[in-house]
């Protein structure tokens, strides 16, 4: 079987006749499967939702209960036949729940990666391997120029930053899915054991990680505390929350920011960030090609993101490459819009 005839780029998303499902469908369809809880994969409005338990809690805290008709979990590893294809889930280590959707049919096997990171992330699975035919690939941060270094790094940045200035508060703008427990749990691994605060729009979901036992230490609400009280401590807030007025409450605020972005020094001075922090959930470039050799596709598809240094390199080595041209997948790592959306959520 030709691969295209069982997965296929359409309007809706990428379509699996042969099994009746879209994978991260951005148009609401009868039956969706869903790689993990970013707004712009997991969608509400679908008739069925098939994801991880984790991912279908996530929809339920963001879109409320009746975000589908109907859903089903799935746990990483299980199989599952759906019309003439078998699905399985595999761990993408990009955020709590997070999944690679195997598809197999006739002998061949696509997999659907999702978005996904081989770093190190105390709040999740690790990004398990899973040979396959056509490794579907993001490539959010598909240039090589995109080199994430080592996230524990950035947080000693962090930390030495509160120390020298002790009468700061210093406020790290973080996606409230993921990055957020991610940046706490690599804190609290560091040893960093003092009361990290947060933003209103934090809450709810970190409260759920910590609930799916994710150990984040103590966290405390931002509203209501004193200015004065806030000194030499550390707050998290979704990115556009730190350039706005709400910032007067801190004394003194540096301004963090935590995303693989801020690579580019002209996109940290550009939002105003004293303290950029190189940390992303989505693989770098050394990830992604490193991954891409190691599935042993023999043809890969590209999406979101910077497909044609991507697809330009996989030929270089031999592969089948082709972009997928996708639409609707601006990440919340990298999108301003959806940005300034988490926002209005607080
Ligand atoms: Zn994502």
């Amino acid at each position: 079987m030709r691969p295209q005839d069982i997965l296929l780029p359409v309007a809706a998303g990428l379509c699996c006749k042969p099994g009746g499902f879209h994978i991260d469908p951005v148009r609401p369809v009868e039956r969706a499967v869903i790689t993990h809880g970013h707004s712009d994969h997991a969608r509400p409005g679908h008739g069925a939702v098939l994801a991880t338990h984790e991912t279908l809690d996530m929809m339920r805290l963001r879109y409320g209960e009746n975000f589908a008709g109907s859903t089903q979990a799935i746990r990483y590893g299980e199989e599952l036949r759906l019309g003439d294809v078998t699905v399985t889930f595999h761990p993408a280590g990009h955020v709590l729940g997070s999944a690679q959707i195997a598809v197999s049919c006739g002998g061949t096997c696509i997999v659907a990666s999702g978005d996904y990171k081989d770093a190190h992330d105390p709040t999740c699975t690790p990004f398990e391997l899973v040979p396959c035919d056509v490794f579907i690939t993001e490539a959010t941060f598909g240039l090589p120029v995109f080199r994430h270094g080592d996230a524990a790094g950035e947080v000693d940045k962090l930390l030495a930053s509160v120390k020298l200035f002790p009468e700061r508060a210093h406020l790290v703008g973080a996606y409230s899915l993921g990055k957020a427990q991610r940046l706490i749990a690599l804190l609290r691994e560091v040893g960093y054991d003092a009361p990290i605060y947060l933003h209103g729009a934090m809450e709810k979901i970190t409260n759920y990680y910590v609930g799916r036992g994710v150990p984040l230490g103590e966290l405390r609400a931002v509203k209501g505390v004193k200015k004065a009280d806030l000194a030499g401590t550390i707050t998290l807030a979704p990115p556009s929350a730190t350039s706005d007025i709400w910032t007067r409450r801190f004394p003194d605020p540096v301004t963090a920011f935590a995303s693989g972005w801020m690579r580019v020094r002209a996109r940290a001075r550009q939002r105003g960030v004293e303290l950029p922090l190189v940390i992303s959930d989505h693989a770098d470039w050394d990830g992604l090609t490193k991954t891409i050799k190691a599935t042993g596709a023999g043809e890969v598809w590209v999406t979101h993101g910077q497909e044609d240094a991507l697809v330009h390199w996989c030929t270089a080595q031999g592969l089948r490459a082709r972009p997928l041209d996708l639409v609707g997948y601006g990440d919340e790592d990298g999108d301003a819009a959806l940005a300034s959306s988490e926002a209005a959520e607080a």
